[in-house]
């Protein structure tokens, strides 16, 4: 369902969360594109980053990989995640802590809409946390919009 319908109430470019709704780490909620990030496991493999850790469960034999800072909480089953790769891409993984300069993530959109009430009121959202010669920078969803 899109915010966006007609009739709608209108909020005049304000904050989205509640008084004692946090917004956790990877989440912007302060217009109503509802934005997410998403870390790209194939870039942690990819700069063989020390924070990633495998694993294989001694039960089932079943290999995964995690992020020992937490900057995303699942674990990934390896096999399948290499399968996926395989089809076209894994994909992104929602970010669950505060990222390091070298975590590789993208911006994911909730909702699509025109209007103040879907204009972006924080953009530094889009950049990573460090803005020296290290920092990445994660594909605009404002370049797009263009
Ligand atoms: S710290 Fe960042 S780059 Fe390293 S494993 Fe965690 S999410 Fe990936
Ligand atoms: S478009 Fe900007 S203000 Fe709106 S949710 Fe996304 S990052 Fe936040």
């Amino acid at each position: 369902m899109c915010f966006g319908a007609i009739g709608a109430p209108k909020l005049a470019g304000v904050a989205l969360t509640q008084k004692g709704e946090e917004t956790r780490a990877g989440e912007c909620r302060q217009c109503r594109t509802f934005c997410d990030k998403l870390i790209e496991p194939r870039g942690c493999l990819e700069q063989r980053c020390k924070y990633l850790y495998s694993y294989s469960d001694q039960l089932s034999g079943v290999r995964y990989m995690g992020c020992m800072r937490k900057v995303f909480g699942a674990e990934i089953d390896i096999e399948m995640f290499e399968a996926a790769e395989r089809n076209g891409g894994f994909g992104g993984i929602k970010m669950t802590g505060d990222p390091l300069p070298q975590c590789q993530f993208r911006v994911e959109p909730a909702y699509e809409g025109a209007g103040p009430e879907f204009a972006c009121v924080n953009p530094r959202f889009f950049d990573c946390t460090d803005d020296g010669d290290d920092g990445l920078r994660v594909f605009d969803l404002r370049d797009a919009l263009t």
